[in-house]
């Protein structure tokens, strides 16, 4: 099954500015985001699609209950998100996001040592 991009409004995910859904087959990348970071959020989600696909769709189960399996997902995401960005000092906003938006219980400290390993 292949992915398709909607710009709509995001019901979740990475806060305020920068807001992207990954719906069943459909990645929704929130109007506010900004244009010269679609291919990275796309790069984001898709990973993020390759974790369902990999867990036979417990995905959004796992990571709603997991706060283990919801870090995982999204440092695995953020980096390769990270390879796609065209500044190094991305990891500092993925940093904060990581830290801040997914109740994970970690400092931005943490989260960047997360995306360094
Ligand atoms: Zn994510």
């Amino acid at each position: 099954m292949g992915l398709k991009v909607k710009f709509k409004e995001p019901k979740m995910g990475r806060a305020a500015e920068l807001i992207t859904f990954l719906g069943f087959g459909e990645i929704r990348i929130g109007k506010r985001a900004p244009k010269a970071r679609h291919h990275q959020l796309i790069v984001h989600e898709k990973r993020h699609w390759q974790q369902y696909k990999r867990t036979y769709w417990f995905h959004p189960l796992l990571y709603k209950f997991s706060k283990k399996y919801r870090q995982a997902a999204e440092v695995e995401a953020y980096k390769a998100e990270m390879l796609a960005a065209d500044s190094e000092m991305f990891i500092y906003d993925a940093a904060r996001w990581l830290a801040r938006d997914y109740n994970l219980g970690i400092t931005q400290a943490e989260a960047k040592v997360l995306l360094e390993s």
